[in-house]
Formats: C-alpha cells, structure tokens, sequence
C-alpha cells in the first residue's frame, strides 16, 4: 500500500492548475515511475497527488507552424519512439526514447516526468540539451518558456516554481533542422539500467567540413551539459579522424565527473573521450541523409 492522504485526478489542464495553486504541495505524477518508488521507499509518506493521467491532450506531439516540433510533457517514450514526426525530423530523441528503461516502463514513463525528476542520468536530458530545447512551464495565470538548460538546478533539483506545471518541451526548427544526430547510452547492462554515461551528439556538415556541433552529456557533472570548447572549436575544421580526437578532448574539460560504485572518475573521463568521438563520428555520417528539414 501507498502512504498517501489524497488522490486529484483533475479532467482539464485548468483544473490541474487550480488545484495546484490552492495547494502547491501537492506532488504532480505524471507516469508515476518514479514517484510510486519514491513513494514505496517512504520518502513521500503521507503526500497528496495530483495526477496528469486524465488532463486531455497533454500527450501530444506535433508541428508548430514556425517549424517547432512540440512534444507534450505527458507524451510516454513508447509513443515519441514511435512518432513519424520525432523519427522524420530528430530521430535522435527516437533513439534516447528507445534507449530507456524496459517496454513496460517505456509505455507508461512520461518526457515530462523524466525532465522534472531532475535525474543527471535521464535518458532524454543530454540529448534535449542537444537539440536545444526549450520547457513551456505554466501556472494558473502565468506561461513562461526556458532553455532546457536553465531548468536544472542540482542533482534531482529542477526550477519549478510553487504551482507550477511543465505542459510541453519545445524544440526550434534551428534546434533540429539539417543536423545528424546520434545517442550513446553507456551503461553497465544492455537493458533496464541507468546511464553510467549518456552522450548525444548533433552535427551539421558540408563539404566535409563541419558547420555546426552540438555535444550533450548526461553523468559527466551533477547536472547535463553541453560542450561548449569542442563546440566552437568544431565549425570550419575538416571530418578527419584527428579533428574527431581533438574534439573528444576538448569535450572532456567541461565535465565534473565523480567517483561513484558504477564507475571512477578516470574512467568516465575515458568514456566521454571515447564515446564523443563515436557519436560525433555516427552523427556526421547521419547528416548527409537522415534528416528532413
Ligand atoms: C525499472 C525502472 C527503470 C528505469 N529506467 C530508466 C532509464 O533507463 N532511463 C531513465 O532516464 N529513467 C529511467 N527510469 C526512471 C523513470 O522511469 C523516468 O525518469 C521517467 O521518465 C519518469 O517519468 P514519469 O512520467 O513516470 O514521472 P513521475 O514519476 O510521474 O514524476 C517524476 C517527477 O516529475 C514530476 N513531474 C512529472 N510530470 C510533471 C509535470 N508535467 N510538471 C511538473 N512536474 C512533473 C513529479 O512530481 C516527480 O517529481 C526507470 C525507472 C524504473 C522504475
């Protein structure tokens, strides 16, 4: 049994709001993947929930006129795997999506939740760090839009403010358009596991040289990162092998990776050499044919 006092389950959006305002802490679950464990362990013992499961159209995933693919925070991972317009235009979300967890908690774990738990080892945080992505967070009278960046404060820390929900992750046409994309989840098994360490890489290429880069990564400091060095050091060099080993290098420097029972400092830093080299290696190949403006 749940040590819980009260269950919401408002029908609209507006509802969940106003719930949220007249009794900010009450703790929203959206899939409930992580907070029925936290639940189950006692951590939120005697809480008040307020579930999302019921508010219509919160999970849906589309095209924005200006190009902006918007993907709803309670859209489940099996769903963004599999959605023509994730796969069409940034198939690297697809391949983070499919990267977490097992198929059960696929299909009720939620972008939302995975963003809002605050987890350095989400599967979905390097790779939106990435594409540049932006939260829609709103509350009963106000809406506000950030950079994904700005939202993690701290190891399981996020900047929600009181009665606040995230309704929507929000990626610019500029966030996606033209790039090549790939995820690498380093983990110590194939299934169910969190990262040990989570690389996404985006490239843009022409002429066999590089336009744009964009490196994330997820378990190399207490929060995702993006490699800002390797990133601005990429554009105009030529693909070689040896431009790939300086940018691995360069991507190194902003991590603070720790010590911890998965694995040693030194040996993460080994890791995000070697998988930054293989992703920004597999994203350039992509640039040339996956992705549809
Ligand atoms: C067996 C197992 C395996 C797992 N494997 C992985 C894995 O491989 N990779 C990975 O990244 N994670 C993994 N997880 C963790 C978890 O499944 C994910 O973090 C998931 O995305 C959480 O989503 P949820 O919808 O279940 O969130 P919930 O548990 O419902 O919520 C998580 C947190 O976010 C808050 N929240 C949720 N939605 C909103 C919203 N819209 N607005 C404001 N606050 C909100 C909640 O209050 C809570 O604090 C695993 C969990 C389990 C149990």
């Amino acid at each position: 049994m749940f040590d819980i006092c009260e269950l919401h389950e408002p029908a609209t959006l507006r509802e969940a709001k106003e719930r949220l305002q007249a009794a900010p802490d009450l703790r929203v679950v959206a899939g409930g993947t992580d907070v029925l464990i936290r639940l189950q362990h006692g951590h939120l013992a005697g809480a008040g929930l307020l579930s999302l499961r019921r508010v219509p159209g919160l999970d849906a995933i589309r095209m924005l006129d200006d190009g902006t693919l918007e993907v709803g925070a309670m859209a489940p991972f099996t769903r963004i795997f599999e959605d023509p317009l994730v796969r069409a235009h940034a198939p690297v979300l697809a391949e983070a999506s499919v990267s977490m967890g097992g198929p059960q908690i696929r299909n009720v774990a939620t972008i939302g939740g995975n963003i809002c738990n605050g987890a350095v080892s989400a599967d979905s945080a390097s790779t939106l760090f990435a594409l540049d992505a932006l939260l829609r967070l709103e509350t009963l009278e106000d809406a506000r839009v950030i950079p994904i960046a700005d939202f993690y404060a701290g190891p399981g820390k996020v900047n929600l403010r009181p009665g606040e929900l995230l309704t929507a992750v929000l990626i610019p046409r500029e966030g996606y358009a033209g790039m090549g994309g790939h995820y690498i989840k380093y983990a110590m098994r194939k299934a169910m596991d969190i990262a040990t360490l989570g690389v996404a890489a985006l490239a843009k290429v022409r002429e066999g040289r590089f336009v744009e880069l964009r490196i994330g990564l997820g378990v190399a400091a207490p929060v995702p990162i993006r490699c800002a060095e390797a990133e601005a050091w990429a554009p105009g060099k030529q693909v070689t092998l040896d431009t790939l080993a300086e940018i691995a290098a360069l991507a190194v420097k902003p991590s603070r990776a720790r010590t911890s029972w998965r694995a040693s400092k030194d040996y993460r830093e080994h890791l995000i050499e070697v998988l930054v080299q293989r992703a920004v290696a597999e994203a350039v190949k992509r640039a040339g044919d996956c992705c549809a403006d």
